[in-house]
């Protein structure tokens, strides 16, 4: 890859111009509600500047401002997923005509050219996984390919891990190899930019860029070193699943159970998961049906009803369906992990539950590691 180039901070409206010129709708983080969350980026001074994140297991909190950085964070609760895998969706209609024939047609999805700024390496390694789940085989999903072929990737550099954080473990983070347009490492007075695609090249080129300095060069390689150093959580292991699966009446299972509230709140923000359910909602008067599809996960009863029975209807069976097919069964579908290190299940988990603390404990006698708890 050719060497990065530099773009003052005070240019970061040319990038955002850039954008909008070739058609995208830029997305940008930007407080909300206490959390940093993707929205409509009007300009620079929408960005977070000044933020910090402090995130540890059942907790996030955001800093008082300090400082020019505008990406001195780690993440908030959304990755990319809601701007591809739609939360809620119709994917088709039925209508009965005047001879009472059913008519089926499809739902075309609503799509634009999104540009989404500040994506991080793991939520590009995440959505690498989504694209081989809903792009890959015979039926390619025609809302979320709408959507991806629309998508313009700015990525940051990570070099604020939270202590949530452990991509390094899992092969994923901090620093953003592939899968983006355009990557940026953050400096205090700008940014170093590099392009990963003929798309990023084409608008880099109208950015006023200048010949980076080798100090700067060195400074930012230094703190993504320093973000990798920075991580204490891991897992024991990048392939997990015969240890998972030699250990399913393990007793750590019922005592997380105890503690699991059954919410999905892990499965909501886990940039990885793709579980739904699928309904039709007629109309009263029987002329119309639409056919919705909705975000949904394994912790919830509904999920693993079939034929008038729950397959899993206790939580630690539901727990367990979540780390094994999360660890374990996705080495057989997908060839690696369905966890990409984000942390997020386990700031957002309202009650704290660690995964790198619940697999240290169900594999400690495969890998000799122990929780420290
Ligand atoms: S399982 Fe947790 S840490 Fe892993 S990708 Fe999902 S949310 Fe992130
Ligand atoms: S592990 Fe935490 S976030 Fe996930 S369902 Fe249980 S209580 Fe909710």
């Amino acid at each position: 890859m050719a060497e990065p180039t530099f773009l003052p901070r005070a240019s970061f409206q040319t990038l955002l111009d850039a954008l909008a010129r070739a058609g995208y709708r830029c997305i940008g983080p930007q407080r909300r509600d206490g959390a940093i969350v993707y929205d409509t980026l009007r300009g620079p001074e929408d960005l977070p500047q000044g933020a910090r994140d402090i995130q540890s297991p059942g907790r996030y909190r955001i800093e008082r401002p300090d400082g020019p950085r505008c990406f001195a964070w780690a993440n908030g609760p959304q990755a990319l997923k809601p701007f591809l895998f739609a939360p809620r969706e119709s994917l088709w209609r039925s209508e009965r005509d005047a001879g009472s024939a059913i008519n089926f047609a499809e739902v075309r999805p609503a799509s634009e050219p999104l540009a989404v700024i500040g994506a991080r390496a793991c939520d590009l390694a995440a959505l690498k996984l989504q694209d081989r789940h809903f792009l890959e085989g015979p039926f390619a999903d025609a809302a979320y390919g709408a959507r991806r072929e629309q998508l313009f990737l700015v990525a940051i550099h990570c070099t604020h891990p939270a202590d949530t954080c452990f991509c390094v473990s899992t092969g994923d983070g901090p620093r953003a190899t592939d899968g983006f347009d355009l990557a940026l490492s953050e400096l205090d007075d700008g940014f170093l930019v590099q392009a990963g695609s003929e798309k990023g090249a084409a608008v880099a080129a109208q950015l006023p860029l200048e010949k980076s300095a080798p100090a700067q060069r060195d400074a930012a390689e230094r703190e993504i070193g320093a973000a990798a150093q920075k991580q204490a959580r891991r897992l024991p292991g990048r392939n997990l699943r015969d240890a998972l699966f030699a250990n399913l009446e393990h007793p750590r299972w019922e005592e997380v159970a105890a503690r699991c509230l059954s919410c999905g709140n892990c499965t909501s923000v886990c940039p990885t998961c793709f579980c739904h359910s699928e309904s039709d909602r007629p109309s009263l008067d029987g002329t119309v049906s639409v056919h919705v599809r909705e975000w949904d996960s394994c912790f919830t009863q509904g999920h693993s009803y079939i034929h008038g029975i729950v397959i899993r209807a206790d939580t630690r069976t539901r727990y367990r369906q979540w780390l094994t097919h999360k660890l374990g069964s996705w080495h057989d579908q997908y060839g690696r992990s369905g966890c990409v290190g984000c942390g997020r299940c386990i700031t957002w988990c309202p009650v704290g539950i660690d995964i790198t603390a619940e697999v240290a404990v169900i594999c400690s006698a495969e890998f000799g590691v122990r929780s420290a708890e």
